[in-house]
Formats: structure tokens, sequence, C-alpha cells
């Protein structure tokens, strides 16, 4: 038996077993495949405000219009407290963030559109559109989905100084397929770094940033930053590539190797088919294993795979939804007709996408008459109803604040 079993290994899971485990609860993570980390720009992103508001004030204010927010839940001090520890997570493992809740930062896209983030690695940080210094944007033929010239131009159009190049590959082992992860292996090399950087240095002009993707390596990214500053005599900032996403795999290694640090344990490729319990408790889990299923029994359960996006909740033809891993109520559209707004871009997002547990206040799920299904399983991330989050933006803000908050509830179970 063990004390604590969290499912999902999305930022809610890793940063809930990271409190669990830090508090000697030896916590095992069973997870169907990686979070959205792999897929996302690897920024944290609070609240998609682009008018310069304080962060804090916006979502100190949102309980007056929308009381069931999932922000409501962790409040602004919550939030701070798990960014607090998830910065510190990061700058001991020499990748910090940088960023502040006072207000957004606008940071360029790979097609060149402005996107506001909280808090972004300090790889990103020369990118702020704010500031007004000339940038270059290189890339590569071989790495697709990123187009120098397209980006420079868009970067134009909204009146930032810009310019696009692409670089020539230096003669290397031929790859079939470049992916980000090829080039951030390229780039953990220092000598390839060199030779990037001596063509950066020619292709400068007047620019005093340069923008890359961002594939400056896996293994010490700020050192890849620094030598090609010290070559270009430019500052260098990385921009999201589509998926796969090398920021991503490197926040998923540091909450990997800081969990099994302090006893907890992920199992990746372990997909939770249900659940059974008595007297309100969740007693097992079933996992997919390769010749059968794996029964794991636990204390407490911490859920947090995602909503229609992570693999947390699926739906179908005939309108079903369904919550994927103990089949927990959901609350959501009661018909397919309902699922979308007639209008793409609506300015409240599409009801699909609002759909999850409800929870009390100790982020326990509830059932469609709000009693509590388990009194010892609580949930956290995109998997919680009350919050929209395409058009407020508020991704992996809210799951790292829910997912420490979860973890913090469960800390201080017996
Ligand atoms: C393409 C894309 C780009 C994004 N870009 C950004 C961005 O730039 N900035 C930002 O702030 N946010 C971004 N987000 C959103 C953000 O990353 C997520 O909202 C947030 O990270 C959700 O975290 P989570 O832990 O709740 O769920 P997820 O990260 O989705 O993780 C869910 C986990 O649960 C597992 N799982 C699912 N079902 C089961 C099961 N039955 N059994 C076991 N495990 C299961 C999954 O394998 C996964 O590990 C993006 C999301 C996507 C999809």
């Amino acid at each position: 038996m063990r004390d604590t079993i969290v499912i999902g290994a999305g930022l809610a899971g890793l940063m809930g077993a990271l409190a669990l485990a830090e508090a000697g609860r030896r916590p095992l993570l069973l997870s169907k495949g990686q979070g959205a980390t792999h897929w996302t720009g690897g920024t944290i992103d609070v609240w998609g405000d682009t008018e310069g508001n304080d962060l804090r004030e916006v979502l100190r204010s949102l309980p007056a219009s929308q009381p069931d927010h999932t922000y409501a839940r962790v409040g602004v001090e919550g939030l701070e407290a798990a960014i607090d520890r998830f910065r510190a997570l990061v700058e001991a493992a020499n990748y910090p963030y940088v960023g502040s809740l006072e207000r957004n930062t606008l940071l360029p896209t790979a097609i060149g559109a402005l996107r506001p983030a909280a808090f972004f690695p300090v790889t990103m940080a020369a990118g702020d559109v704010r500031q007004a210094d000339e940038m270059l944007i290189a890339g590569f033929h071989e790495l697709r989905d990123f187009y120098p010239p397209l980006a420079a131009d868009n970067l134009q159009a909204q009146g930032v100084a810009a310019r696009g190049v692409y670089l020539t590959l230096p003669p290397i082992k031929r790859s079939l397929e470049f992916t980000t992860r090829t080039f951030a292996f390229l780039f953990d090399d220092p000598g390839f770094r060199e030779q990037i950087g001596e063509q950066l240095r020619k292709e400068r002009g007047s620019a005093t940033r340069i923008g890359l993707p961002a594939v400056l390596g896996l293994k010490d990214p700020v050192g890849a930053m620094r030598d090609l500053e010290r070559i270009t005599g430019a500052q260098i900032f990385e921009i999201p590539t589509l998926p796969p996403s090398i920021p991503g795999m490197r926040l998923f290694q540091i909450f990997r190797n800081a969990i099994a640090h302090v006893g907890g344990r992920l199992q990746v490729g372990s997909e939770v088919l249900r659940g059974i319990g008595e007297d309100g408790r969740l007693t097992t889990v079933y996992s997919e294993a390769a010749a059968r299923e794996q029964e794991h029994r636990a204390n407490y359960f911490l859920l947090a795979t995602g909503g229609i996006a992570g693999g947390g909740i699926r739906t179908d033809h005939t309108g079903r939804v369904w919550e994927t891993a103990l089949g927990l109520p959901l609350r959501a559209p009661q018909s397919r007709a309902e699922w979308f707004e007639p209008r793409f871009l609506a300015e409240h997002g599409h009801p699909i996408y609002r759909a999850g547990i409800a929870t009390d206040d100790g982020l326990r799920p509830l059932d469609a008459h709000d009693h509590r299904v388990y009194d010892n399983v609580v949930v956290a991330g995109s998997l919680l109803t009350g919050s929209d989050p395409i058009p407020e933006r508020c991704y992996s803000g809210l799951a790292l604040a829910t997912g420490w908050h979860a973890g913090q509830l469960l800390r201080i179970e017996d």
C-alpha cells in the first residue's frame, strides 16, 4: 500500500508530486504519457492580459465576477507560493525563469505574433518586444515550421525592428529527420555553437539582439546562450517552436530529477483505466501494463490528467464526454450541439473547453448534486472546471498553482 499516487505528468501532476515528495510522502506518479510540457512554449502563462495590468489585481478581482473560477480556489497567495517554488526549482537547475506578476511581457512567436507571458526562461528574456533594440531572427532551412523572414516581416508590421536570415548548417553527421530535438543535441556541442556563433556575428549588422528557435540544447541552455552572446556581441534569445518543445523537455527533466531525489517515483507509460473505492474513499487504481492490468493501492490520490487536450477527458461523436481514469462526474455541455459557439473566436471561448470536474474548496471531486465523490482524492490542473483556458490564457499558471495547492492539501492529511 502506497501513501499517495499522483495520476498525470503535466505541470499540475509534477508540482503536486514535488510537494508530496518534499514532505516525505514518497508519491508514485502514474502517467499515460508526457504532459503538455512537451507541446507548450515553455512560458508560464498566468492570465492573457496585454494592457499592462497588474496580474495580481486582475486575479483578486476575479471572484467578484466569477466566484467559481479555479483561481479563486487557490487565491493569489497560493499562486505566488507555487510560482516561488517553481522558480527556486528551475534556478537550482541552472535554468532560471524571469518575469513578474506585475505585468505580462510580450514575446515573439515563431511567426512573429506577440504573446503575453508572466514568466519565461531567462533564455527568452531578450525577446521582450517592448525593448526598442533591433532584432535579427535566425533559423535553419532544415528546421521546419520556423521561417525567420516571415517572423521578421510580421514583427516589422507591428512596429518591431526585425530582420530574418537563414543560417547554413556546418558539415555534420546527416540526419534524415531534423527535429527540434536534433538541433538541441547539436547545440549541446560547444564546437557547433562556435560555428553558428561565427555566422551570426557576420550576419548581425546593426541588430543588438538575435532570436533563434528554442533549441539551444538540453544540457546547458544558459551556457549555450552565453557562448553565443560572447561570440556575436549581441543578446541572444530563444523563440518557442512548434512541438516537440525543448523548453518543455528541460522542465520535465528538472521535475523528474527533483522528485526522484526526494523519494518520489515516476512511471510514464501507465494509463490509469479505472479505480475502485469503498465508504467514500478510493482504494485502488488499475493501470494498463504489457500483459495485464497493474493494481495500485494508496491512501491518497491526486488526479491531474489534463482536460480535453491532456487526455483526462474524452468525447465521442454521440456527444458523450467522460473522465478517463476514474470515471468521475464532469460538468460538461449536455449535448454535442452545445459544444461550440457559432463563431470560432468566440469572446467567451467554446463551452466544451470548460468541461471538467467540479470540486469543493479542498479540491475534492463533486457529483452533479455537489456531494463529494471521494474524501481522499484531490483534483488539479486542466481537468478542473471553472476556467476558460483559451480566451483567458491561464494555462500553465493554473496548472502550477492548483498542482502545488493540491500537494499541500494532501501533505497535511495524516
Ligand atoms: C499544444 C499546446 C500548447 C500549449 N502552449 C502553452 C503555452 O505556451 N503556455 C502555457 O502556459 N500553456 C500552454 N499550454 C497549456 C498548458 O500546458 C496546459 O494547460 C497545462 O500545462 C495543463 O497541465 P496539466 O498538468 O493539467 O495537464 P497536461 O499537461 O495535459 O498533463 C496531463 C497528463 O495526464 C496524463 N493522462 C491523461 N489521461 C491519463 C490516464 N487515464 N491515466 C494516466 N495518465 C493520464 C497525460 O499523459 C499527461 O501526462 C499548451 C497546451 C497545448 C496542448
